[in-house]
């Protein structure tokens, strides 16, 4: 007879909410094994009963053979003296001690739940909120850890007898199911008109909106994480109606597609694609469109590629089935604001949007929009991290303190660091994807967003990091040390904290604009990381960018302050505004820049392609889009050598202006202009010579550029990282936040100071 031992084991990572508990049961009883398993605040615990070698192979097939949604970061185990239990059971979830446990994730609808709700036979047949233990909503109704029903907005159905039954049957996919419901006890829809009132019976809106989307109306769907607008995207009338009234001009708009096969027959889906529209994150993927597909012009107007996701909730799956087209499915929002979570909220926002609404009883704590994620050399880099990934931790190699930061001024995304008690790393939170802080909506969703994940994790900061921008709003918690962290160097220590590498590094932070060390605006950086912060290497050229932020809405302007900038009085030609003229010649209102996202902005306007735009970034991607490809050519440029480097975009201007008068296509000189900026990229990471170059910022959301870039480095030896989990835009920026501070701290708590804070440069 073998020696009876007792294990306590303490599993920590995104382990709640994916059916671990019930995984464990099985496991145990099968394996002869006594004791318990529960939630706690910390993660799963477990405590069982067995023959030694029982107990070893316990812990190896809990490692390795766990539910696919789960994700273990650390198995703790230690020993206790037997207790002669009889039986292995399932305990309530402890409350007590510092949450330490991830957040659960929404998870899309898994196969069996969907084989369910197309089945007639099934009592669960076309029922929306059809779940199960392997998948279902987490995140956007969970209101506190841990993850149990009484903590949830489902908190409110009770369930019916033959949902108990599946919630008690230790073999049933259901067991320990906390949302688990079905058409008898759970939440229902309801089709509201735009007063607010039901329209026709329940059981019938699914079909009534169905139709309504066929005849070319918008309907505003409470889904998941939130409103979506949806209209039939093969309707050229009702899309360019939802574009009127939503007041968004060409910014592109996310499809749903109904299957796999629908989306192949609007784009090209490679094998990452393809997995990345089945997974369970079920993001928005973006995929180029292909030539003669049936979407309406309107959808995504002068832009090769589409945003598209396939179903993630039984709704969706009954409402896509129905309908059997792909739909336009954007934010239930006006223009930029915080997507709408509830019915009022949605009738105020939406009423003059939407012509119907689809509706139900089901309460969102949250509003999370969808994830956006694209192929890159065949990995998954995400662009908008919120549903599906938010609020999964990274963690880092390094003993943080509790810090809250608060991000960018623009796709803001707020982040908190948990530390793991007396271990060597730590676990950052980053927020869903919150927005641009412009607009009274978007700043209190900001504040929630803090407090949200402060209470959840009942984290009491000792730390505030934020941008050094004087106008940053600030943080809604008191904390004992503020520390203030420069644009640029938090996206380079985002990036670097991403793939665990260590100074030194160079870091090439190329963006929009972010508040600079010197009071100007910087965004063609060259930064060293250094041990405990960092030194500018080497940064573009500046020039003046008259109206500063309001530049960054009209590329002509910005191209006006570029070539001012070499010409002085000669870059007038008279059909700029005089305003224009005036605060160039007298320096009003017109900080000095070394942005490269801004370059982007004068090339597209000097090249005939956009001198206006209406949505960030958009001269940047039609530049980018008209690439032709088949160049290797670059541009001359220079650099000017001292401390730091002076890279020279004047020799490079020149040329182009040449080009521009001998009639040299677009797309050409286009191909030329992003090739010299990767050839700049070689040039200055030879001349400052670290092996390691982070890429970063929202200039590397440009494909061509990035993988220009990559190439580029990799041929001369370099080892070269770029963003795949944390964005490389602004919603990267709070993770980096959090890092930069630390290293601070380390460092005596020296506040940066600012060397000329007198002209301090508007947003962004
Ligand atoms: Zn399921
Ligand atoms: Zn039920
Ligand atoms: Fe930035």
């Amino acid at each position: 007879m073998l020696d009876v031992t007792r294990i306590q084991v303490l599993i920590r990572g995104a382990v709640q909410g994916v059916g671990f508990r019930p995984f464990v049961y099985r496991l145990a009883t099968e394996m002869g094994l006594t004791g318990w398993v529960s939630n706690s605040p910390q993660g799963v615990l477990i405590e069982a009963e067995g023959p030694e070698p029982h107990l070893d192979a316990f812990l190896i097939r809990v490692r390795h053979q766990h539910p696919p949604q789960a994700s273990i970061s650390a198995i703790e185990h230690s020993s206790l003296s037997p207790l002669g239990s009889a039986i292995f059971e399932i305990r309530h979830s402890a409350h007590s001690g510092p949450k330490q446990t991830a957040i659960p994730i929404d998870i899309a609808t898994c196969s069996d739940c969907l084989a369910e709700i197309f089945d007639p036979a099934n009592r669960r047949y076309l029922y929306p909120f059809t779940n199960c233990a392997h998948c279902g909503p987490r995140f956007t109704i969970v209101e506190s850890l841990p993850y149990d029903r009484a903590n949830t907005t489902m908190r409110k159905f009770t369930m019916c007898e033959q949902c108990r039954r599946e919630y008690e049957s230790p073999l049933d996919r259901r067991f320990h199911e906390q949302l688990n419901a079905c058409r008898e006890c759970g939440p229902y829809l309801e089709l509201w008109n735009r007063d607010g009132h039901v329209c026709g019976i329940p059981e019938n809106a699914l079909a009534m909106v169905a139709a309504a989307l066929k005849s070319g109306q918008i309907v505003g769907v409470k889904g998941l994480v939130g409103f979506h607008l949806m209209a039939d995207a093969a309707n050229e009338d009702a899309v360019c109606r939802l574009r009127v009234r939503k007041h968004r001009e060409e910014k592109p708009f996310a499809m749903m597609a109904p299957s796999l096969e629908s989306v192949r027959t609007l784009c090209e889906v490679n094998a990452c694609e393809e997995r990345l529209l089945l997974s369970p994150e079920s993001p928005i993927v973006i995929l180029r469109s292909r030539p003669g597909n049936s979407v309406a012009p309107s959808v995504a107007p002068r832009n090769p590629y589409f945003g598209v996701m396939l179903p993630y909730t039984p709704l969706h799956h009954i409402l896509m089935n129905a309908t059997g087209r792909p739909l336009v499915a954007t934010s239930g929002n006006r223009s930029d604001e915080p997507i709408a979570i509830d019915e009022s909220d949605a009738l105020d926002r939406l009423g003059e949007i939407a012509d119907l609404f689809l509706v139900h009883n089901r309460p969102i704590r949250r509003h999370v929009d969808d994830s956006i994620v694209r192929d890159l050399f065949g990995r998954p880099q995400i662009i908008r991290r919120a549903r599906g990934y938010a609020p999964m931790p990274i963690m880092v190699n390094d003993a943080l303190p509790a810090t809250v930061a608060a991000g960018a001024h623009l796709k803001n995304t707020v982040a908190l660091a948990v530390p793991m008690g007396d271990s060597s790393c730590s676990s950052v939170v980053i927020s869903q994807h919150i927005g641009d802080l412009e607009t009274k909506e978007t700043s209190e969703a900001f504040h929630a967003a803090i407090n949200d994940l402060r209470c959840l994790y009942e984290v009491r900061p000792d730390v505030i990091a934020r941008d050094l921008h004087p106008d940053f709003p600030s943080s809604p918690c008191a904390a004992a040390q503020t520390e203030r962290v420069q644009h640029h160097w938090a996206h380079v220590m985002s990036c670097m904290a991403e793939h665990k590498i260590d100074a030194p590094a160079l870091g090439v932070a190329w963006d929009g604009a972010g508040f600079g060390l010197d009071g100007t605006i910087w965004g063609g950086e060259f930064l060293l990381a250094t041990k405990n912060s960092f030194d500018r290497a080497a940064h573009f050229r500046t020039f003046p960018l008259p109206g500063g932020d309001v530049a960054a809405r009209k590329p002509q302007h910005t191209a006006i302050g570029l070539m001012y900038e070499i010409f002085g009085d000669q870059a007038f030609d008279g059909s700029e505004p005089p305003l224009l003229r005036q605060m160039l010649r007298k320096d009003v209102r017109t900080p000095r820049t070394s942005s490269v996202g801004r370059l982007f902005d004068a090339v597209a306007s000097i090249v005939g392609i956009r001198k206006e735009v209406s949505f960030e970034a958009q001269a940047a991607m039609e530049l980018e889009f008209a690439v032709a490809e088949d160049t290797q050519e670059f541009y001359p440029y220079a650099i000017r050598v001292g401390k730091p480097l002076i890279v020279d975009w004047e020799p490079m201007l020149r040329t182009i202006l040449a080009d521009v008068r001998e009639l040299i296509p677009a797309g050409i000189i286009s191909a030329r202009f992003h090739n010299t900026l990767a050839e700049i990229v070689a040039d200055v990471a030879e001349r400052i010579g670290e092996s390691r170059v982070v890429l970063t910022g929202g200039c590397f959301q440009n494909r061509y550029l990035t993988e220009r870039t990559v190439h580029r480095l990799d041929g001369c030896g370099f080892s070269t990282y770029w963003h795949e989990r944390v964005p490389t835009n602004d919603g990267g920026i709070s993770l980096g936040q959090i890092l930069a501070a630390a290293r601070e701290l380390r460092d005596g708590g020296r506040i940066l100071e600012l060397q000329n804070s007198s002209s301090v440069p508007q947003f962004p």
